[in-house]
């Protein structure tokens, strides 16, 4: 058994990682090019041994946060174009250069901090098409082409992109939101063709899937290479399936008898007579103590619940009416048990956040071990 010398550990599937990749192609297009969002590590997942795999499946480029992370991926020995989304400190641009890294402009203030370092860096425009938060105002296209064309003379501009809010809902005000965010973003595209700027994309995941644009695009590819969903309500693809199961192991077996209480501020009380496991991980794990007395795990193909609060380190489930459950026993807090199975997003849902919070906050105290290289 992988379990006997961890606590609590991710295990990461490289091969369903594939899998879910080539399966995004062939949905989305094998002519459509692709980057893989790998920002926060990707989602948790490990942005360098992600990576790999899919620079080894011929993914096109990379996207992350922050320098930092970029760094990262060169420093792990990614070759292949990398774009920040977000912002880098003025103070760090010459790292831009340096690394090899593209960077976003989010609005004109930011690229003439960039343009002012005299330095020719890679960038990408950001276009704001209905989200209010980077870019460019794409309901002036006049104002965007003058913007890009007169940074074009002093920066490397290599591309623009735009973020779509709502790809994910498929009410109709949403669909229509969508559609205009996307040929918003095309009118300014097309106003600057001249320039030949290769990388022009405004499909995350969900637009990707379920909305198409007139041109060749690139798609930037996050929660869903992870196999997870952009919203609860969606229905994925099928053989696209999550990459990562968190595991950990019951540390002790009790009984409690009615009248006990379980766990900080006494939040649980025992009525009957029950067995008790406690789980040695916790929300310094990043395991959301907001699922406290409301979330699941499953052992041996049961479903175990969560009673009391969440600790920082530790969980105590119910064991009651569940077989051969001692010290050592695997605790699966997502993935498969059995016939039962618990996902992210089914954590998140019981929470009300998504799936991606989940994934990105196991914390780095939680062993990454990968499977299906
Ligand atoms: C995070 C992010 C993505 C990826 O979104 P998914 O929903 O995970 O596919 C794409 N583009 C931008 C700008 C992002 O910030």
């Amino acid at each position: 058994m992988i379990n006997q010398k961890y606590r609590s550990w991710a295990e990461i599937n490289l091969e369903k990682l594939r899998t879910n990749y080539n399966k995004c192609c062939k949905t989305i297009g094998e002519s459509t090019n692709f980057i893989a969002v790998v920002k926060a590590n990707a989602y948790g997942h490990g942005d360098i041994q992600v990576a790999k795999q899919l620079s080894s499946c011929g993914i096109k480029g990379f996207a992350v946060s922050n320098i930092d992370e970029a760094k990262r991926l060169r420093c792990g020995g990614i070759k292949e174009e990398i774009l920040i989304l977000g912002y880098t400190p003025i103070e760090r641009a010459d790292e831009l250069i340096e690394y090899g890294i593209t960077q976003t402009l989010l609005s004109w203030d930011y690229a003439v901090l960039i343009a002012n370092t005299g330095k020719r860096i890679k960038c990408q425009f950001a276009i704001d098409t209905g989200m209010s938060r980077i870019g460019l105002n794409a309901n002036n296209p006049i104002e965007c082409e003058r913007t890009i064309r007169l940074f074009a003379n002093t920066l490397e501009i290599n591309g623009l992109f735009t973020h779509l809010c709502v790809a994910d809902c498929d009410d109709d005000e949403s669909k229509k939101f969508t559609y205009n965010q996307i040929e918003l973003f095309e009118k300014v595209v097309s106003r600057v063709k001249d320039l030949n700027l290769k990388f022009c994309h405004c499909l995350n995941s969900a637009g990707g899937l379920w909305h198409k644009t007139s041109s060749e695009t690139i798609v930037r590819l996050g929660i869903i290479l992870y196999g997870l969903k952009p919203d609860y309500s969606n229905i994925l693809p099928d053989e696209i399936t999550p990459i990562l199961s968190w595991k950990s192991v019951v540390s002790m077996v009790k009984e409690v008898y009615p009248g006990d209480t379980v766990g900080y501020g006494r939040t649980y009380l025992v009525d009957h007579q029950m067995k008790i496991a406690t789980v040695p991980t916790g929300y310094a794990d990043g395991y959301s103590r907001s699922l406290s007395n409301k979330g699941y795990v499953l052992i041996n193909g049961n479903r175990a619940e969560i009673i009391g609060r969440i600790c920082m380190d530790q969980m105590m489930v119910d064991i009651s009416g569940i077989e051969n459950v001692e010290i050592g026993t695997e605790v699966v807090l997502i993935g498969k048990s059995g016939n039962q199975c618990i996902t992210a997003d089914d954590l998140a849902n019981v929470i009300g956040t998504i799936g991606y919070e989940i994934v990105c906050n196991i914390s780095e105290r939680v062993d990454r071990i990968y499977i299906g290289e």
